[in-house]
């Protein structure tokens, strides 16, 4: 099943919205929250050329540090020729999860 990324949440300390959709660099990417992402079993996915970003909608809090990541990936793709290591990746979503966290940009 394939759910928009926009939930409704009403309480305070519940997790910000995720976006429904996203655009990187003229790329306009619709964020899908999928019971299953690939045969893998990622948490993540995403494809400038198809035009999406899956989320496994099971989540929770990791959802937007999934979100920032597939993001990252994206601008990687679109900006930089893809030149990102997936460990480097990992790592700078984590750093950026953690600076939009602390400055109330997400909760
Ligand atoms: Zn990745």
């Amino acid at each position: 099943m394939v759910e928009h990324g926009r939930k409704t949440s009403g309480k305070k300390d519940s997790p910000s919205e995720l976006p429904s959709r996203v655009t990187v660099g003229g790329h306009q990417l619709d964020v899908l929250l999928v019971e299953r992402v690939d045969r893998e079993n990622s948490e993540g996915a995403m494809s400038t050329q198809k035009g999406y970003i899956l989320l496994k909608d099971d989540l929770g809090a990791r959802s937007w540090h999934v979100f920032l990541h597939e993001v990252l990936h994206a601008i990687d793709e679109v900006y930089n020729d893809a030149k990102l290591s997936e460990r480097s990746v990992e790592h700078i979503s984590q750093g950026l999860y953690q600076v939009a966290r602390d400055l109330g940009w997400i909760r």
